[in-house]
């Protein structure tokens, strides 16, 4: 059977450029960057020259550029370090807990984090709503904004449902509310901004300065890269502590022997959403034209199904419905058998019966939650792909209804 592929959005093919580039670092060239021999140098050359290339893309300089195993790591990094940093760096002094500001739909790698400071009163935190269309507000953020707040977390692209937050709004409602607290008290007054942009680095702008974030997350599974290998960027003199300890590896920042092949791919997958044009060219007009076929076909044809999120501010890759009637799971393990790979929830969540938390704060009630199916395309999905999967959806659905409305008439 032929397979469709639509489950880019959990993870995507490494691309034959960066498979390449990756290959003389397992063998040929396997020196350890931390050695002083030559084949120490040729690993630390890689590693130096990739970094290099994702300060680039990220428009800012090498050393602000921490490779880490994926943004699971990143995140973890970036919340539990300022927090480290935060606690460590006021021994014996009295101080007040930080406050930070989230979202309620953050993936649970951020929320989880900011939930275990929260339950061992390491910090107050303030989830934000983010409403039916999945966006997060501006002016919430605002007025969310204590004389405590140090550290604002908020994903750039939600991963279940690709809604797009406006991080270089609220980038810049805290770099005015940081000017004005640091003629107040100094640099201790400054809330650091950080982004989980692990969902928006094929389609959206990611320059730091533009974006004005003091931290942002990136996986390299997401963009044609290998797994097991990410990034955080830290902006110079970022109040952030290394959470992992053992060697001086990455500034110190991040313990831990080189992935070299997966350094390097991540660079390369990098360097091609510029060069091939995947991330800001011809191919995203052709994604978004084909996402809005497959929502405007979906909903036109089959009855009782929502579109989750906002239609506008959305990923060009994403697309995320609730079926009535429906359980998620029997759906996608239906559509598993006629060859279609898509999603319920996200990924991580899979194999768990709880609801989405992605769909609950949206407002959506339990049984709505339970009921949905992300589609998420990837750079070479066709016309045809989307035909056969919309053709499937329907047989499968219609069958998956008949069976339920069966089993409830013998309840009845
Ligand atoms: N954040 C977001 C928004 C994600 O989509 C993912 C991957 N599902 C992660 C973080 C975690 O990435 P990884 O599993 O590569 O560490």
């Amino acid at each position: 059977m032929n397979r469709i592929y639509l489950d880019y959005a959990a993870t995507t093919p490494v691309d034959k450029s960066v498979l390449k580039a990756m290959l003389p670092y397992f063998s040929q060239k396997f020196g350890n960057p931390m050695s002083i021999h030559s084949f120490g140098y040729e690993g630390e050359a890689a590693v130096e020259k990739s970094r290099k290339i994702t300060a680039d893309f990220l428009h800012c300089l090498p050393d602000e550029v921490i490779f880490t195993s994926g943004a699971t790591e990143s995140n973890n990094l970036a919340i539990k370090g300022f927090s480290k940093k935060y606690h460590f760096s006021q021994p014996g002094k009295k101080h007040f807990i930080p406050h930070i500001i989230t979202t309620a739909f953050e993936h649970h790698c951020v929320l989880n984090s900011v939930k275990f400071l929260e339950e061992s009163g390491q910090a107050e935190v303030t989830y934000l709503p983010v409403y039916k269309d999945g966006i997060v507000r501006v002016e919430d953020v605002k007025n969310a904004i204590r004389d405590n707040t140090r550290f604002i977390s908020i994903m750039y692209v939600n991963n279940e449902i690709g809604t797009v937050q406006p991080i270089e709004k609220i980038g810049k409602l805290i770099k005015d509310i940081n000017k004005i607290q640091s003629r107040l008290g100094g640099t201790e007054f400054k809330i650091l901004f950080h982004t989980d942009a692990t969902q928006a680095i094929n389609y959206f702008n990611c320059d730091v300065q533009k974006l004005g974030v003091d931290l942002l997350s990136l996986s390299g599974h997401k963009f044609y890269g290998p797994k097991g290998i990410g990034a955080l960027y830290v902006k110079k003199g970022s109040f952030i502590k290394r959470i992992q300890d053992g060697g001086d590896q990455e500034f110190g920042m991040r313990a831990g022997t080189h992935n070299v092949p997966g350094i390097v791919g991540l660079a390369e997958a990098l360097a091609g959403i510029k060069t091939q044009s995947r991330g800001f060219g011809t191919k995203i007009k052709i994604m978004t034209s084909l996402r809005d076929y497959l929502i405007s076909r979906v909903l036109k044809e089959i009855p009782e199904v929502k579109l989750n999120g906002s239609k506008k501010f959305r990923s060009p890759n994403n697309a995320n419905f609730s079926l009535a009637n429906v359980e998620g799971e029997s759906l996608i393990l239906s559509l598993n058998r006629e060859g279609i790979a898509c999603s319920t929830g996200s990924a991580c969540s899979t194999g768990s019966l709880e609801p989405s938390h992605v769909l609950l704060a949206l407002g959506l009630p339990p049984e709505e939650a339970h009921g949905s199916l992300r589609v998420s395309l990837g750079k070479d999905t066709t016309r045809k792909e989307i035909e056969v999967f919309i053709e499937k959806l329907k047989k499968v659905v219609k069958k998956l209804r008949n069976i339920s409305g069966n089993v409830l008439k013998e309840y009845k």
